[in-house]
This record gives C-alpha cells, structure tokens and sequence, in this order.
C-alpha cells in the first residue's frame, strides 16, 4: 500500500484527511515518523510554509508526503489576516478570542465585510511538488455567533448559509469547508 507522511500532529486534521482518502493509502503523521523537531514555517505566503513543510519532511525523511497551511483573508483588510491569521493579536500564538477581538475591532465601520477561509495543500512525491487549494467565500459577521468550530468560525458565515461555521457543527462544517476541499482534490490526486 502507498505510504504518505501528512506533516501535521493535528488528530482532527488527520482524521479529516483519512476519512477522504479511505482505506487506499496509509497515512503517517509527524509523531508517527518520530519527526519531533518544530517544522520552520516563516514564509510569508500560505503556498510558501505548505511548500517549507513539506520539503523538510521530504528532505529529512526521503519520504512522500504533504503539509498545509490555512489563512482567512478578508477583503477589505487587503487579505489579512492571511498567512498570520494564526497569531494575528500581537503576542497571541493561537489565541482565538484576542484574534477575534482584533478582527472586529479592525472591521469597525467597514461595509464590506467579504471574506474567504483559503487552504492549501503542498505535495511531495518522489521529488516532484504539487500544490492544491480550498476556498469557501462568505462574511464575517459583526457579533460573534455560534460555539462548535476553532479559531474565526463564530464570526465567519459562508455563501449560500445562514449560520455561521460554529453554529452549523463539525459534520456540516467539514463537507463545505475550505480544508474539505482542498483535501478532495489533493487525495484524488494522489491516489490515481
Ligand atoms: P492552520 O494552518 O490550519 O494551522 O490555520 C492557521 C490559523 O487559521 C488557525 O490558527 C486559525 O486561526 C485559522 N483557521 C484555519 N482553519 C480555520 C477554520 O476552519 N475555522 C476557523 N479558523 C481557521
């Protein structure tokens, strides 16, 4: 059976992957090569740290493999938080609620509030590298909405839905999200 290193220790991004990709190809995490170190992601482009991860992988461990990288960019705000969306507040690593707090704070006033989850995946196999996005377009809203979901998704409501991602739950979420679509297209390719 074909062997991919998925560069993440995340088990909620892991299962997502495997319950797309089924039973066709084993899928390895970072703990599962014993791949311990920090993976540098310092680019400043969401394609740039997939690209970083997944050739560290490549390189260090001569083995196929993929990593991803998320950001949500808001169209007024010129794209930002972006690549940063992560650490957007100022000293907060992961910090949802800061991050939210800054978001709507730099949204005050603004009319267009359009925005869109983007992921994408890079993919290594046999040296040669692939890249693959996700988008879901929508808006961020002005009062946060909902309590399932991570980061942005209590302020984030896509296109053609009245709920936000974290009032419509994990199951809904995870069919229409940007991350579901880029891992469709990255496990189609991957295992033809
Ligand atoms: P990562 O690349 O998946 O680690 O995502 C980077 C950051 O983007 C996260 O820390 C979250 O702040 C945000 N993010 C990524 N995916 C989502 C999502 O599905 N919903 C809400 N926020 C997200």
């Amino acid at each position: 059976m074909k062997q991919f290193v998925f560069a993440t220790n995340n088990k909620h991004k892991l299962d997502e992957v495997r319950k797309i990709i089924g039973e066709r190809i084993e899928l390895l995490s970072l703990k599962d090569i014993h791949c311990n170190e920090e993976i540098p992601e310092t680019a400043d482009t969401l394609e740039g740290n997939a690209l970083m991860k997944a050739r560290y992988v490549f390189e260090h461990y001569h083995t196929n493999c993929f990593a991803d990288d998320t950001g949500l960019e808001v169209e007024a705000l010129g794209g930002a938080p972006g690549v940063y969306s992560a650490r957007y507040a100022e000293g907060a690593g992961h910090d949802s609620e800061a991050n939210m707090r800054k978001l709507l704070k730099e949204m005050e006033g603004i009319a267009n509030r359009k925005a869109q989850f983007r992921t994408v995946f890079a993919v290594i196999i046999d040296g040669k590298e692939h890249l693959f996005e996700g988008i879901v377009r929508g808006e961020i809203i002005t009062t946060r909405r909902g309590t399932s979901g991570f980061g942005y998704d209590p302020l984030f409501k896509p296109e053609g839905y009245t709920k936000t991602f974290a009032e419509m739950g994990d199951e809904l979420k995870n069919k229409i999200s940007h991350r579901a679509i880029a891992s469709q297209k990255l496990c189609k390719y991957i295992t033809n």
